[in-house]
Order: C-alpha cells, then sequence, then structure tokens
C-alpha cells in the first residue's frame, strides 16, 4: 500500500482562513488516522502579494489548532532551481513551449474570440508541430513557457469527495506554467511539488476543481504517479454566500482571539462536511480514530456562529479545572491570580461559552466591579439594609468556609423573616457586580473575606 502523505499548501496572502483550516484538519486527520504523514508548504508565488507577516501568522494557527506538521515549512520560491529543471525536461520532451505573444497579442486574441462567441482560449500559435512554420522570434520578449496540454480527449479522475468527474480537454488550454520572469504558476508548481514530496492525497476546496484536468495532464506529461484528490465544498456564510470577510471573521486567530478553544474550533470545523454518526462533540482524538476519508459531504456547509459558540461551551465544561485555568492565562495576564484560580473556573465555567466570558468572572473576583445602579435599586431595598448589616457583621467572625457562610445567611434570614433571594440578590450585586451568580456562599468563599467586606460595605 502506498504511503499516505498529505499536505496543507496555503498561499501566505493574509491570515489562516476557515476554510483552509478545515482542509487542513481533513488533510492531518487523514494523514494520522493511517500512521502517514502531513506536509506544510507556502505557496508564496504571487510575490507581490505574499508576506512573512502572513506566513507568520499562518504558522501561528495552525499551532494555536494544534495541526502538527511532520515536514515543512517548505517554500515554493526557494524552489525556483527545480521547476526550472522540470520546465528544462519538458521543454526537450516536447510537452512545454515558449511563447512569445505580448499582453497586446493575447488582448486581441480574446477580442476576436468575443466576437464570434467563442470561449476564450489560448489559440496555441507558438505551439510547435509537424510542417508548422513558428513565427518569427520578436526581438527582446522573454518568453512564457505554456504547457501543451492534449488537444483533445477526456480528463476523468474519482474525486475522494464528489465522486467521478469528466471534463473535456477541448474546455482548456495550453496554460502557461512558467512566467517570464522563472516564477512558475500554480497549477505547475502544484504538480511538481506534490510529486516531488510524494503526496498521495490532496484534499482542497472545491474552487479548484477546474484546476486539477490541468494538474492531472501535467502529472503524466511528467510520468508522475497521481495521487487521489478529494475536492470539499465551500462553506457559506449565515445569509447562504460563500463565507467571506465581509460577512463576519474569517481568520482562524480572531477566534483563539475572542475566546474559542482550539478544541471547539477542530470539533466545529471537523463536522462542517463530515460526520460520524450522531456525534457532535468529540476530541481530535477521537477525530482521527475515525476519519478514513469516508462520510465527507458532497453539498455546502453552512457556518453556524451559534452552533460554535454551543460547541465551545461543551468543549469548556469538559475541560478539566487546572488545564482551563492555563487557557485562561493571556485573557487574564493584566490580574494578579493565585491558587484559587481554578477552582474559580470550576464555579463559573458551567455558565460560560467562550474564555473571555470566563475571564469577566476572574476579572470581577481579582479585579473591581462596578454594580450597575438599576441593579442596587432594584436590590437594595431599604427594607434589606438593616439585614445587610447584620450580614456584614456575622461574615467578619465567620469562619470562612462556604458551609459557614451559608449558616451566617440562613441565621439572618430566619432572624429577620427574609427571603434568600432579598438577601443574596443584593450581596451578589454588591460583591460580584450582577444578581446572576453561581451559589452565593460558594462566591463569597473564593473571592475572600477582605474583598467581600470591602464591596458589602459600599452601599
Ligand atoms: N495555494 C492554493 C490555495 O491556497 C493551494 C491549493 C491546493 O491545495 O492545491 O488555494
Amino acid at each position: 500500500m502506498t504511503k499516505i502523505r498529505t499536505r496543507i499548501a496555503p498561499s501566505p496572502t493574509g491570515f489562516l482562513h476557515l476554510g483552509t483550516a478545515r482542509t487542513a484538519l481533513y488533510s492531518w486527520a487523514y494523514a494520522r488516522h493511517f500512521g502517514g504523514q502531513f506536509v506544510l508548504r507556502i505557496e508564496d508565488t504571487d510575490v507581490a502579494r505574499s508576506s512573512q507577516d502572513s506566513v507568520d501568522q499562518i504558522l501561528q494557527s495552525m499551532h494555536w489548532l494544534g495541526l502538527h506538521y511532520d515536514e515543512g515549512p517548505i517554500y515554493q520560491m526557494q524552489r525556483l532551481d527545480r521547476y526550472q529543471a522540470v520546465i528544462d525536461q519538458m521543454l526537450a520532451a516536447g510537452t512545454a513551449y515558449r511563447c512569445y505573444c505580448s499582453p497586446q497579442d493575447l488582448e486581441a486574441m480574446k477580442a476576436a474570440q468575443e466576437e464570434r462567441g467563442e470561449k476564450r482560449l489560448y489559440d496555441r500559435t507558438w505551439r510547435p508541430a509537424p510542417g508548422k512554420v513558428l513565427p518569427p522570434i520578436p526581438e527582446g520578449v522573454r518568453p512564457v513557457i505554456r504547457f501543451a496540454n492534449p488537444v483533445d480527449g477526456v480528463v476523468s479522475w474519482d474525486d475522494l469527495v464528489k465522486g467521478p468527474i469528466s471534463i473535456s480537454n477541448t474546455e482548456i488550454d495550453d496554460l502557461i506554467i512558467l512566467r517570464a520572469d522563472g516564477v512558475p504558476t500554480y497549477n505547475f508548481a502544484v504538480v511538481v511539488d506534490d510529486w516531488d514530496m510524494a503526496i498521495s492525497h490532496v484534499f482542497r476546496g472545491d474552487e479548484h476543481i477546474n484546476n486539477t484536468p490541468w494538474q492531472i495532464n501535467i502529472y503524466r506529461a511528467l510520468g508522475a504517479v497521481l495521487p487521489q484528490f478529494g475536492h470539499l465544498p465551500v462553506i457559506l456564510g449565515d445569509d447562504g454566500q460563500k463565507l467571506s470577510k465581509r460577512r463576519g471573521a474569517v481568520a482562524v486567530s480572531s477566534y483563539d482571539q475572542a475566546g474559542y478553544l482550539p478544541e471547539a474550533m477542530n470539533n466545529y470545523l471537523a463536522r462542517l462536511g463530515w460526520s460520524h454518526g450522531d456525534d457532535e462533540i468529540f476530541s481530535l482524538e477521537e477525530m482521527v480514530h475515525w476519519f478514513d476519508g469516508t462520510h465527507l459531504s458532497k453539498s455546502p456547509a453552512q457556518w453556524d456562529a451559534a452552533k460554535l459558540l454551543w460547541v465551545n461551551a461543551q468543549h469548556l465544561k469538559a475541560m478539566p479545572d487546572d488545564a482551563l485555568a492555563r487557557r485562561l492565562q493571556p485573557f487574564v495576564k493584566d490580574l494578579q491570580t493565585d491558587a484559587r484560580l481554578p477552582e474559580i473556573c470550576a464555579l463559573f465555567k458551567d455558565r460560560c461559552d467562550t474564555l473571555v466570558a470566563l475571564a469577566t468572572w476572574v476579572q470581577a473576583v481579582y479585579g473591581e466591579v462596578q454594580p450597575q445602579s438599576q441593579d442596587l435599586e432594584q436590590h437594595l431595598q431599604p427594607a434589606v439594609r438593616p439585614a445587610l448589616d447584620v450580614l456584614e457583621a456575622r461574615l467578619r467572625e465567620a469562619e470562612w468556609t462556604p458551609a459557614a457562610i451559608a449558616a451566617v445567611f440562613k441565621q439572618v434570614l430566619t432572624e429577620t423573616g427574609l427571603k434568600m433571594p432579598q438577601l443574596a440578590m443584593p450581596v451578589r450585586v454588591l460583591v460580584m457586580g450582577t444578581a446572576q451568580t453561581p451559589s452565593v456562599e460558594r462566591v463569597l468563599h473564593l473571592c475572600g473575606r477582605e474583598k467581600v467586606l470591602v464591596r458589602l460595605g459600599r452601599r
């Protein structure tokens, strides 16, 4: 059996897009499932739009997601000599040729084709053929190299996601594979790379389906073994349009900053185009165990921000408190936290769907709170003020355990005839800045006596 090798090949022209992250996840999981390897390649041949900053962002997002690669990053711009060597070989074999058409020639060609109502295809002016006389080579023009695509026949492959696909060679032309400046184009570099890197399975977005026939023809021209292709359907935004920057956050890094867990992001992305029965919440390890290239969806997936939030909340709840406290660090770095942090996570995580939400509670404990005046008005009725005086005095003396604090509340309720909410609500508002908190005795206990007394005193 061939060794399973997959890759992700982002272009560093921006952050890591959610769609690319999903492709990376599937490629990674597929390799891991079969004990193969996963390669990261940076497709930086669009020199004008590529940047080191984008590379850094992509690497950081891959790291955050935990999609570790066995090889790479491999940069295409460092492989120009190799592309040139393959081009020389193809020129010698007659599977590629020099084309001296100027942009004006191509424009004129296009205009004439449009006028005749024809598809816009390169007319093969410079393609050598037996008995054909080529135009005289213009002076001072550096040629581009074109691939001599088969002129007829059909290119077919059995797509891992979409099933059998066929495209006629009459639909495609002799594409440019090397620009005049010696930089290869995508369709050529991708083939040389996937071939050299012995990639067995190519997962990518289905916007590349139209490129695949060219690539298959180039593989054949090189006598290279073809990988299997799997084209993943697009991800649609809430509005049914392709997910894009204009329609909300599409950078993986923005979810990191917004307090999502990579576990949840992977889980959600996994389900966006693949399923394992009815399983909704699972770990990366489980996904690897299940992900064998089957049950991939042919139809577009719909991005659902509310579901992602729900998935995130599930992972947050399930995470051990020590681990959660560590994950929380970047969000609470301005606070002087201490050993209570895991316990605070345990107490509040059930009501949080992001680390940012959890950090707000942590802030209330270690930082300052600002009760809203309408909350104070609503809960701090004159009738409860005397009871609060008594409570404050008793808390000053009480043993500082949740049970002892609960006993103090009970005592004050018995003495004053108030109901628990009448007393607990104003305490919550004063101490935590909100009336919605978990069990009041546990909250007070975690806050610490000193802080509780100071805050109760502000009434
Ligand atoms: N650089 C291409 C992209 O980002 C890679 C496509 C492929 O995987 O072949 O779309």
